[in-house]
């Protein structure tokens, strides 16, 4: 069934004439071909369908700082949210004001103010943090070889004006412990790896089975925690366009600017969007439209 919904989903966006644009303030990523479009769902028993470009790699941007937030959440449980909320920002993801008038604690762990937060916790926590929080990346992955791409860390690291604004405004209230410089070169790491579609389906599958690594059976996240991590996910993934994500896809999610969009349904499956093409919230046009489709198609959300 589900190859039939997604074989029918490729045939309807691609005749679509879809305004949007590529995320240039990171140069590298306005390099990438705006015509690239994938989906891959992957059920729970890990049976996997797709159309698209599904095994090129794409910058994964945002959607990793959900992995950066579960290492976080593991390692301190509900004392991670002494340093981050659980609210929607109702803000664009990089903004400032929100921040300032907050006295620099951040309103949830998915947009950037909260994963520069996220990320000093780990350089606290971790013996060796760059390789650690790899390693886990790759072990929830269930793959070896994930990676960050360099010339996308790069181009961040020398454009990254605002996630450098956004860090030295939380430090002037006290809020980063760590070198400021330390904690943007393990943010824009993070930001910068990449996966396929079908990569990026199979790593999400652990919040679709209650925190549990599909295979090992490994717990990651205690079942009440992958449920919250879904909330925050649900009403904040999107940044300022949560509640149109809610509203017209149902489920909890993730997007980030490579164009990419990585969502759940719990205990059915996890599916991954990919298309550069952005609105001017930030999210994957046709992302948007492939999952909205998905959830009408199939009848099912979790609402
Ligand atoms: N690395 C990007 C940034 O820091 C991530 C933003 C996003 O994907 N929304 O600006």
């Amino acid at each position: 069934m589900y190859q039939k919904i997604l074989n029918e989903i490729f045939d309807e966006i691609n005749g679509l004439d879809c305004q949007g644009k590529q995320a240039d303030y990171i140069p590298e990523l306005a390099k990438v071909s705006p015509g690239k479009f994938a989906v891959y769902l992957t059920e729970l028993n890990g049976k996997g369908y797709g159309v698209g470009d599904i095994d090129d790699k794409f910058s994964l941007q945002s959607i990793t700082k959900v992995f950066a937030f579960t290492l976080a959440y593991r390692l301190l449980d509900d004392n991670i949210f002494h340093h981050v909320g659980v609210e929607p920002s109702g803000d664009p993801f990089n903004s400032l004001i929100q921040l300032e008038q907050e006295h620099g604690m951040p309103r949830n762990p998915l947009i950037n103010a909260g994963a520069l937060a996220v990320c000093d916790v780990l350089i606290d926590e971790l013996d060796n943090p760059e390789k650690d929080l790899f390693d886990f990346i790759r072990k929830i992955a269930q793959n070896d070889t994930v990676t960050y791409n360099q010339k996308v860390y790069q181009s961040e690291k020398t454009t990254g004006h605002r996630n450098r604004a956004l860090i030295h405004l939380m430090k002037s209230f006290g809020r980063i412990k760590n070198d400021t410089e330390k904690v943007l070169d393990l943010y824009f790491k993070l930001s910068s790896v990449e996966m396929t579609v079908k990569e990026l389906s199979r790593t999400f599958l652990l919040y679709a089975n209650h925190g549990k690594l599909p295979g090992t059976g490994e717990q990651i996240l205690s079942k009440s925690q992958t449920k919250r991590l879904n909330a925050i996910m649900q009403t904040c993934g999107f940044y300022d366009e949560a509640g149109e994500f809610t509203f017209r896809v149902g489920l909890p999610g993730k997007s980030g600017v490579g164009g990419g969009i990585a969502a759940l349904h719990p205990g059915e499956y996890a599916v991954a969007v990919w298309s550069p093409l952005l609105n001017p919230k930030g999210n994957s046009v046709k992302g948007l439209k492939a999952l909205e489709l998905l959830t009408t198609k199939t009848g099912w959300s979790i609402f």
